[in-house]
């Protein structure tokens, strides 16, 4: 088990060592003099116990080059550049095809394994010199006054009570201190399941990413070497499972008949992990004390490949807001210019990536409205843009 804290007042507790708590905790630690301590539930992943998963994710060149700012550092072989996206659609002849390079830059952005990344987020938390860490460690209570929060964690067979100015939930997408301070949500279920794994192909992939979207759910690859991919092919729940209990070649064959021939033969494929796809958008990101960033505050379909780029710029967004309020960290003031902050972005990025999701996945006849939608991509400039904005985490 990882130091703890001693009993004074902290200034930020972050609850949560995912992707963005982490990121938070680094960004926080670069401001000399603040009292910060990062909780994890979990504990420390070891070779027995990796915790990471099969997804590859797909990091806009905004988050990219934040990370590199916080010291992440993926090594070798960590990112894969995508330099182009393929969208088109299943028995529809439209598509539309965005080249990095004709908007001036050498790569959208970066594929990167989440294993990788968490390893590198992980490194480079072990670097850190003025961060607390407990792990693992559960909040378990907590109660806002109006100076500080009270928390009641759970260390081990311990209970540990500490007090801080601002509580921080990064705790995901069933976050505890969201439900616990009865905050709305807009939420939705896709009635799908994503299937994420690692694939072979016969031809190059040559940096190109891929989404096809067919009747019965999308199918995206994210290229990583030559001929290797990401996979992530999503169906309707009582499909997942059997496909998920396929046999390798049957898979493979499945997944192949629903993405076409233009990568020639699928050969060999990964282990297979099922990740059910919900909406939940949180109608408040702040309380009294608290901030709310993340999975915590917005899970949103993964289709256009966003939700770790928008919970990285609400770490960003807050640790910046935190340094402008240094003398008043968790105040009314500090809270509502980050719930201002964020508005805008969290609502058009999880709008975005709901519309895609409900309008491509949908088994309304398609034909060609929505070739016409992929076409229109194709010649309106504007969207175009709007897509490479996107695709890049700008937003
Ligand atoms: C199939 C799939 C593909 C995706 N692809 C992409 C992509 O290409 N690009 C992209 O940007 N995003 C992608 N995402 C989204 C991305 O995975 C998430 O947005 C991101 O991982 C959320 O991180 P988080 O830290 O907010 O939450 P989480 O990863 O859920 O972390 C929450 C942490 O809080 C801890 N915790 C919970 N409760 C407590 C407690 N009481 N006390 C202490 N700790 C606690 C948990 O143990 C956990 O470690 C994808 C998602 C899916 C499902």
């Amino acid at each position: 088990m990882e130091s703890a804290q001693s009993e004074s007042v902290l200034d930020v507790v972050v609850v949560g060592g995912g992707l963005v708590g982490m990121s938070l905790a680094l960004a926080l630690d670069r401001q000399p003099g603040l009292r910060v301590l990062a909780l994890e539930a979990q504990p420390a992943p070891s070779p027995q116990a990796p915790r990471w998963d099969e997804r590859h994710f797909a990091l806009g060149r905004a988050s990219t080059l934040a990370l590199d700012e916080l010291g992440v550092a993926y090594g070798a072989g960590g990112q894969h550049p995508i330099r182009r996206i393929h969208v088109s659609r299943r028995g529809a002849f439209g598509r539309t095809l965005l080249e990095a390079a004709a908007h001036g830059l050498p790569a959208f952005g970066q594929i990167v394994p989440a294993r990788q990344l968490a390893g590198a987020l992980e490194d480079a938390m072990a670097r850190t010199t003025g961060l607390e860490r407990l792990r693992p460690a559960r909040l378990q209570q907590f109660a806002a006054r109006d100076d500080h929060v009270e928390l009641e964690l759970r260390v081990g067979d311990d209970t540990k009570r500490l007090r801080t100015r601002l509580l921080v939930a990064a705790d995901g997408t069933d976050s505890v201190i969201r439900n616990a301070l009865q905050i709305p949500l807009q939420s939705h279920d896709y009635a799908q399941t994503a299937i994420v794994t690692a694939i072979e192909v016969e031809r190059d992939l040559d940096g190109c990413a891929y989404e096809r979207f067919t009747g019965s759910g999308p199918i995206a690859l994210l290229p990583l070497d030559r001929r290797r991919a990401g996979l992530v092919m999503s169906l309707a729940p009582d499909h997942a499972a059997i496909a998920l209990a396929m046999s390798d070649e049957d898979f493979l064959a499945l997944a192949e008949q629903r993405f076409g021939t233009r990568l020639g033969r699928w050969r060999r494929v990964g282990q297979r992990q099922p990740w059910p796809l919900k909406l939940q958008f949180a109608e408040r990101v702040v309380d009294r004390r608290v901030a709310v960033i993340g999975n915590a505050a917005q899970t949103i379909h993964p289709i256009g490949a966003q939700g770790f780029n928008l919970g990285l710029r609400d770490a960003l967004a807050l640790a910046e807001v935190i340094a402008a309020h240094r003398d008043g960290v968790g105040s009314e003031a500090m809270l509502a210019e980050y719930a201002e902050r964020r508005r805008e972005d969290r609502e058009r990025t999880a709008r975005f990536s709901d519309a895609l999701a409900r309008f491509m996945a949908s088994d309304l006849p398609i034909g060609p409205l929505r070739s016409f939608a992929l076409l229109s991509a194709e010649h309106l400039p504007l969207l175009r843009e709007a897509l490479v904005r996107s695709a890049m985490g700008f937003r």
